[in-house]
């Protein structure tokens, strides 16, 4: 019944303004609401749901949760191989879901197991952070360690790779605090040179230092907007205790080190390690150990903070077929979405495919440069095709050679 005052005039059953002091009066069953009010309504319950919203997502329910063997089968379906690491990711990730559900009051407290990944470079690292970013439930954020210093240097302080997670989750602290950081190049960060008293590489072991702090566990004052061009605004404080670090790196040459290792271990002599074979030095990768990386020049401190320790493998030639048409974004699948919009149905010859390897492989491009190999040999088609009313077009692999020539493409991949 809509609300009527002695005077019989339509009322807000809210604010109880009548007809003629509002601009709008909506009648509902039992009463009326003024638009203002309406307004106000909408307001409320939007802050609500989202605060609700965002609590209800705080709360990690364990058997809602991936399992690892279902994490891993989602890894499967964009990266190529390197199953060792993405059985580790796998379990650390899971495991930090159930570090984060544990029950706080028992003895047994389950401590966070960070991770740094070895490899070459274009082996997936990056591509495997963002694929578990895909499918996480917590903040995520990826970091290139190059971009740190040391406070006082030129680039960014530490702490503003926590700024990166908190703008992931909307600044929320709470949410910030159980994320997960992603950090690429860590091998950059090295100290050069084996002896600290005499290389003091001061902005190598300085990050070094200031990121331990990070991994440690430890409340840090954070620039929301990072850098140092605001120094006006107000830091957030965030506690790092629970949050999972994986750190990613190529650490060139490591190799030369497990050898020497491996060599001195074994035969107690190690000048035969710097004549390690090419395939012997992709298979060394697998017996990458923590003095390894010390010996490359990370601080055993921060060794000590990242347990967990596992290896890329470098891409062969069959990996590197794979990945130009398996993954679910696989450059082929994406040129024929692309021409399929045109009505237009790409039929690529098997050799052509073969080639594309042949080429990444001959201008040591790795799985990063299929993609520009594969667009050099697209580029003329994607801009004829639209317009020629074709149901088919096939890329022979004479066409894709003549296109790679014509581009001069050996010149431009080894600019
Ligand atoms: P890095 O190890 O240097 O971080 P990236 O992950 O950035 O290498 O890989 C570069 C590109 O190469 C990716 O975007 C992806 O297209 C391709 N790539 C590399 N490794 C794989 C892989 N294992 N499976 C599928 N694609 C890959």
């Amino acid at each position: 019944m809509a609300k009527k005052n002695s005077r019989e005039q339509l009322s807000c059953s809210f604010c109880g303004r009548v007809e003629g002091e509002v601009e709008l009066l909506l009648p509902g069953l039992n009463g009326c609401i003024c638009n203002e009010c309406a307004e106000r309504a909408v307001e409320l319950s939007r802050e609500y749901l989202h605060t609700y919203q965002k609590q209800r997502a705080a709360e990690i329910k364990l058997n809602e949760l991936p399992k690892p063997d279902e994490i891993k089968d989602f890894l499967d379906l964009y990266v190529i191989g390197q199953e060792r690491a993405k059985r580790y990711l796998s379990v650390a990730v899971y495991n930090h879901y159930k570090r984060l559900a544990q029950d706080k009051g028992d003895d047994t407290d389950i401590e966070k197991s960070n991770i740094i990944i070895v490899g070459p470079t274009g082996t997936g690292k990056t591509l495997l952070a963002k694929t578990i970013a895909k499918l996480l439930k917590v903040p995520f954020a990826i970091v290139d360690a190059t971009v740190l210093t040391e406070a006082g240097y030129v680039g960014e302080d530490i702490e503003s790779l926590l700024t990166r997670l908190l703008a992931a989750c909307d600044y929320n602290v709470e949410e910030a605090e159980r994320g997960i950081v992603f950090i690429d190049e860590i091998d950059k960060i090295a100290r050069k040179g084996d002896n600290p008293s005499i290389t003091r590489d001061v902005s190598g072991e300085g990050v070094q230092q200031g990121l331990l702090k990070l991994l440690e566990g430890s409340v840090v004052n954070v620039p929301p907007q990072g850098g140092r061009k605001h120094p006006e605004q107000k830091m957030i404080a965030v506690d790092t205790k629970n949050i999972l670090f994986i750190c990613g790196g190529a650490f060139e040459g490591i190799e030369r080190k497990i050898a020497q290792r491996l060599n001195t271990h074994v035969v107690g002599y190690g000048a035969a390690a710097n004549h390690v074979r090419q395939e012997d030095r992709e298979r060394l990768l697998h017996f990458v150990a923590p003095q390894d990386l010390r010996s490359y020049g990370l601080i055993p401190e921060i060794i000590g903070r990242l347990p967990i320790l596992t290896n890329l493998e470098s891409l062969g030639r069959d990996a590197l077929r794979q990945i130009l048409t398996q993954p679910k974004n696989a450059i082929v699948k994406q040129y024929k979405k692309l021409l399929a919009m045109d009505g237009v149905s790409l039929v690529i010859d098997d050799d052509v495919l073969d080639f594309i390897v042949d080429k990444a492989i001959e201008y040591k491009l790795g799985a990063r440069g299929l993609r520009s190999i594969f667009e050099t040999i697209m580029i003329d088609v994607m801009y004829q095709v639209p317009s020629q009313h074709l149901d088919t077009y096939r890329l022979t692999r004479d066409y894709a050679a003549q296109q790679l020539e014509k581009s001069n493409f050996d010149l431009l991949a080894n600019a």
